[in-house]
């Protein structure tokens, strides 16, 4: 005989909550998982009546229950928030223009507004393209530095006081597992609130989601019949993150409540006082959020316009000052730079049909890209 929902005592369980091991029914469990969502959206403080807020919307699981929750929440609760959906192409074939017809699916229900903002349109390039240029590694620190600036001048494009993003309580733990073996000590101090936080942008963000378990939003979306795009990403398996994820895995099959843990401890974790953080300036160039002379989108995209796309990253920091400096370079450094240029594949032309598909999604909107924006 099935078990019977512990809360009501009445319906027969549907399911046992990943997070708490209680056995629920449909609509005990579809309650639950609102109003804690509900409970940490006013325990953070994290809407302010009358805000514009941009959910960041992939058209995967998590940004799609973000979305359905937020709408409903402000229903119910009566936020008095403006709600808008806020997506990033970054011109990955096969995956990102499947999410983004899962999106605009979703936009059609829900009857919110949409922007689409393209890595084509803001800094020339396309993932699709870098990872021509770049090879296997590394795609994910370009696609993250280019995401977050997009998201933020998508938002100011839409008038948002402030970014939502679906990460949930997985995310936050794979990314406090991430810093910590990265010794990234800036981003284990920032990186695991629920926000709003100024953070790195220029838009606060939060994560309403913070504390969700990613099981139970899969099974919040699967008991509404929400439809989302789920196919992972073709550059994914070669990202960090999944060995932190994979590690989180074996974890939580050991003790289930590590999900939850590792997020506490980020939130907890106490810095030294004589700690040295980066002071937060503008870029020279583009005008957005930095702590050094260049952001690191402009960064990156030197390195991808000079021909040498490694330029961007880490270990070429000295090499590339001097370069846009315009010093001369010493033997040593002469001899790196033609070891750089070696590594890098020819030039390939980007397909017509890829520069099509982008001009579909932005319409007639104007946007310049970084190079030339100013705010
Ligand atoms: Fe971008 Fe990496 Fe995510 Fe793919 S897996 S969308 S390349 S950050
Ligand atoms: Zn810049």
């Amino acid at each position: 005989m099935p078990a019977t929902c512990s809360a009501c005592g009445t319906s027969p369980a549907a399911l046992r909550r990943p997070k708490t091991g209680h056995a629920l029914c449909r609509a005990c469990f579809l309650a639950a998982f609102e109003e804690e969502t509900h409970q940490a959206i006013v325990a953070g403080r994290l809407f302010r009546p009358g805000e514009t807020v941009a959910i960041g919307a992939s058209g995967g699981k998590d940004s799609t229950v973000l979305a359905h929750l937020l709408q409903l929440l402000d229903q119910r609760h009566g936020y008095g928030l403006r709600l808008l959906l806020l997506s990033v192409d970054e011109g990955i074939a096969g995956y990102r223009d499947a999410s983004l017809a899962a999106v605009r699916r979703h936009q059609h229900r829900s009857g919110l507004p949409l922007h689409v903002v393209s890595y084509r349109q803001l800094y020339g390039w396309s993932m699709d393209r870098i990872a021509r240029h770049l090879g296997p590694r590394n795609n994910c620190t370009f696609c993250g530095v280019f995401r977050r600036q997009a998201l933020d001048r998508g938002a100011l494009l839409m008038g948002a006081d402030k970014i939502a993003t679906g990460h949930n309580a997985d995310d936050v733990a794979e990314t406090v597992l991430m810093n910590f073996l990265r010794g990234d000590v800036g981003r284990l101090r920032r990186g695991a609130g629920a926000g709003p936080a100024g953070g790195e942008g220029a838009v606060p963000r939060c994560k309403p989601l913070r504390h969700a378990y990613e099981k139970e939003i899969v099974l919040y979306a699967y008991f509404q019949g929400l439809d989302y795009f789920s196919t992972e990403c073709v550059y994914a398996p070669q990202a960090y993150r999944g060995y932190a994820r994979a590690l989180l895995k074996e974890l939580e099959a050991a003790r289930p409540s590590a999900v939850a843990d590792l997020g506490h401890s980020g939130e907890r974790l106490s810095l030294r006082s004589d700690l040295r953080m980066p002071a937060r300036g503008t870029c020279q160039r583009c005008g957005y959020v930095a702590s050094q002379p260049l952001c690191k989108a402009c960064v990156l995209l030197e390195g991808l316009d000079r021909g040498l796309p490694k330029l961007g990253i880490g270990k070429h920091r000295r090499l590339r000052d001097k370069l846009q400096d315009g010093q001369p370079l010493t033997q040593e450094e002469r001899r790196r730079l033609g070891a750089l240029a070696k590594e890098e594949p020819p030039e390939e032309q980007v397909p017509l049909g890829e520069l099509g598909r982008d001009e579909e999604l932005w319409g007639k909107q104007e946007l310049r890209g970084p190079r030339d924006l100013d705010f």
